[in-house]
């Protein structure tokens, strides 16, 4: 099988603890050929924890001018997303960027744009549309598992303290991405939430700053409706720590998922599900693979897809500013 030569250009935690073990189970497929981050030592660091030893380059400009990949994993701050794809895609490199696609729907259409008018793949990470669980349960709710679907119940909530390992990052310290969490762990909910669901039509929402160290709102209270016709409810929390739950209601059934376990209730039946657990990172860079290399359709990584998740949050940012329901359209306009 032809590998894929790889660089790493970001060698932080998602590289790291992320991208990293998935890419070693791929390497039947995938090579990681080189490595560059702002901090040379944290690249030089991460190289030894990769067989064989990839080369370390003191800039990304010089990795991506270099020759030696074909494809570059962008694992950066999100600011960085447009500017860096946009060089990858001039030195003729196919991409694959980590989620949110960008700070803000501003920029995001700018990827979109540099996605169009390229002949190389630019692959935005969303991990949530690869889990399974998630796709399972959408091909439940399609075949009429719950009859008609009615009603989302999101709810997320993790108290992240000071010392959280994200929240020392020093980006997401002053937050230049619309709303901090709220859209760099927002978009993997809505991308998950669209997955089984659809699309969303319109918004809106209360946010909420509980903690000063958080950089911006940390939590966020947010009313759906569904183009299909269903209501839900959104609320996510980075602040205040009140249980999880994903529950979605239909006419003839309801669902509730738990980590990877589906559980359906129904007049007739009691149903329990549960899917190969996994994280969605080794179908993501998987599916990278197939769609560089066999030219597969890219259903699943597209910008216009991670544009539309981003579209959600930026419409609920918004709706609490102007006091308003927003329709997702708009915020393109
Ligand atoms: P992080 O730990 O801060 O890593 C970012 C890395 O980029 C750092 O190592 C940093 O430099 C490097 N960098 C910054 N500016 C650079 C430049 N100009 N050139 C080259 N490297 C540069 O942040 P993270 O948590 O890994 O997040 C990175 C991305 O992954 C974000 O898009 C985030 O949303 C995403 N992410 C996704 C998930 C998920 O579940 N899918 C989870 C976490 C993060 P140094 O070399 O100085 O350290």
């Amino acid at each position: 099988m032809e590998k894929l030569r790889l660089a790493i250009i970001g060698c932080g935690i998602a590289a790291r603890e992320l991208h990293l073990p998935a890419l070693k189970r791929l390497r039947d497929r995938i090579e990681i050929v080189a490595l560059a981050s702002r901090t040379r030592e944290k690249a030089e660091q991460l190289s030894l924890m990769i067989e064989p030893k990839p080369r370390v380059f003191d800039s990304a400009d010089e990795l991506m001018a270099s020759g030696v990949a074909e494809a570059v994993d962008l694992a950066l701050p999100t600011i960085l997303n447009p500017d860096f794809i946009e060089k990858a895609l001039k030195y003729n490199l196919h991409v694959i960027a980590e989620k949110p696609i960008a700070i803000d729907m501003k920029n995001a259409k700018k990827v979109l744009n540099l996605e169009n008018n390229s002949d190389k793949t630019v692959y935005i990470a969303e991990n949530y549309r690869h889990i399974p669980v998630f796709q399972k349960a959408a091909r439940i709710i399609n075949d009429g598992g719950i009859g008609k679907p009615a009603f989302l119940v999101w709810k997320s909530t993790k108290l992240m303290d000071k010392e959280d390992k994200y929240v020392q990052t020093s980006w997401r310290k002053k937050p230049l991405h619309i709303a901090g969490f709220i859209s760099d762990a927002g978009v993997h909910h809505i991308a998950a939430t669209r997955t089984m669901l659809g699309d969303i039509e319109e918004v809106s929402a209360y946010l909420k700053r509980v903690r000063n160290y958080l950089g911006a709102e940390d939590t966020i209270t947010m009313n759906l409706l569904f183009e299909n016709g269903a209501i839900g409810n959104y609320i996510a929390s980075y602040g205040l720590e009140f249980g999880n739950e994903i529950s979605i209601i239909g006419t003839e059934g309801n669902m509730y998922i738990e980590g990877n376990i589906i559980k359906i209730f129904t007049a007739r039946d009691q149903k329990t599900v549960e899917v190969q657990d996994n994280d969605g990172f080794l179908e993501e860079f998987s599916d990278f693979y197939n769609v560089v290399k066999f030219g597969k359709e890219n259903l699943l990584g597209s910008s216009a897809q991670a544009l539309k998740d981003l579209m959600v949050i930026e419409a609920a940012v918004k709706s609490f500013k102007e006091r308003k329901h927003v329709k997702i359209t708009s915020i393109l306009e």
